[in-house]
């Protein structure tokens, strides 16, 4: 039978700007550099720039300035029939009249392969994607999860050198959407596929990226691998979109090279200074991160007690902020009212600039 093989190659913005008419700014001055072989995701809020910059992967949207490349091909200019790019949708986007089959098949002939070739690819790409047995059936016939994965089937066979990905995920319910994200990565990284993958989800790009692009007004806030994002947000607007954080206003007193000074209510501390200069300042601290009852912190009170299963969830207030924290302990919970000094892990809080 017929490997599906990757031709995955590297994809490259320098400076692209993108304008809607002579008033909108999509994408502004943007430099990226997308490696072969890795699942790159685009995150952020709505009307940040994502789906443009994907669709000017894919050439149905031309960069107004700047360059694109995918491997050592300027493409700016080349219109989408020309690129060697597969693009798989939130609506999936399935011929309804034609079989699984049919639907796979459907881009392969208009590439060039023959008829026995188109079969052999169609059903390695089914093959691929769990669905093998399917091949007959419309899509009518499958539920969201198994339409999605003929759509990303269609896409594979067609041996793309990137493979694009838009919210792929949102029309399936929860537990499908886990499933699906841990199929697509899995295949992404057997075969070693070039993916640019839109969402808003900052848990499905946790879970799914080599690297994750945070966007905020047609910029780039900050790009690195989920860990990177999460452990050293570059500022509030990172730390924020990135899992939950607890930004808590602080004092700078001095700085001394690495080492800052930091006042945070009556409590001293010293912090890595990541280029904070001295006056406010914030701490960006996951709410995992806080140690509820340390040998070193500042006071605070139990505002909130609640029970979630595996974990007690706690709101505290301090003199200065309220915060969200979270304990392993369920079996000896803190009561409402109770006093307690809050401390940090070790590798809890960043230090960042007020934004
Ligand atoms: P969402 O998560 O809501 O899909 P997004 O991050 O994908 O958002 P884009 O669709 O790339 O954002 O849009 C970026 C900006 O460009 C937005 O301000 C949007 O209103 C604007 N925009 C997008 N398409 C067009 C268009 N065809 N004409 C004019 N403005 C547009």
């Amino acid at each position: 039978m017929t490997d599906i093989n990757s031709k995955a190659a590297t994809v490259s913005f320098r400076n692209v700007t993108k304008m809607y008419g002579s008033d909108v700014t999509a994408i502004d001055q943007i430099n990226l550099e997308i490696e072969a072989g890795k699942l790159v995701t685009l995150l952020g809020p709505s009307g940040c720039g994502k789906t443009t910059t994907l669709r000017m992967v894919a050439g149905l949207e031309m960069a107004t300035k700047g360059q694109i490349f995918i491997g050592d091909v300027d493409v700016t200019n080349l219109p989408a029939t020309d690129r060697d790019v597969s693009m798989v949708f939130q609506s999936y986007a399935l011929f309804p009249h034609m079989t699984v089959l049919e639907n796979v098949s459907y881009g392969l002939g208009f590439s060039g392969f023959n008829k026995v070739e188109t079969l052999e690819r169609a059903h390695a790409g089914l093959d691929l994607v769990g669905l093998k047995d399917y091949s007959e059936r419309l899509p009518s016939a499958l539920s969201g999860g198994q339409q999605q994965r003929v759509a990303v089937a269609r896409a594979l066979v067609l041996e793309p050198q990137v493979l694009l990905f838009d919210e792929p995920l949102s029309n399936l319910d929860a537990k499908l959407r886990r499933q699906v994200r841990e199929e697509i990565r899995e295949i992404q990284q057997n075969l070693g596929l070039t993916v640019v993958y839109v969402t808003h989800d900052q848990e499905e790009a946790l879970a799914v990226s080599d690297e994750i692009v945070v966007m905020r007004n047609a910029s780039i806030a900050q790009m690195g691998t989920p860990r990177q994002l999460y452990d050293t947000p570059a500022d509030t607007f990172v730390a924020d979109f990135i899992g939950e954080a607890n930004l808590l206003p602080c004092e700078v007193t001095a700085v001394n090279g690495e080492v800052a000074n930091v006042l945070l209510g009556d409590f001293h501390t010293t912090l890595p200074s990541r280029g904070v200069a001295q006056g406010a300042a914030i701490i960006a601290i996951r709410p995992s991160r806080l140690v509820i009852g340390a040998a070193e912190g500042f006071n605070a009170v139990v505002s909130k007690a609640t029970y979630v299963g595996s974990r007690m969830e706690y709101t505290l207030v301090s003199g200065f902020s309220t915060m969200f924290a979270v304990r392993d302990d369920v079996d000896n919970p803190l009561s409402i009212g109770q006093e307690v000094v809050v401390g940090f892990s070790q590798t809890g809080p960043v230090l960042l600039p007020v934004s």
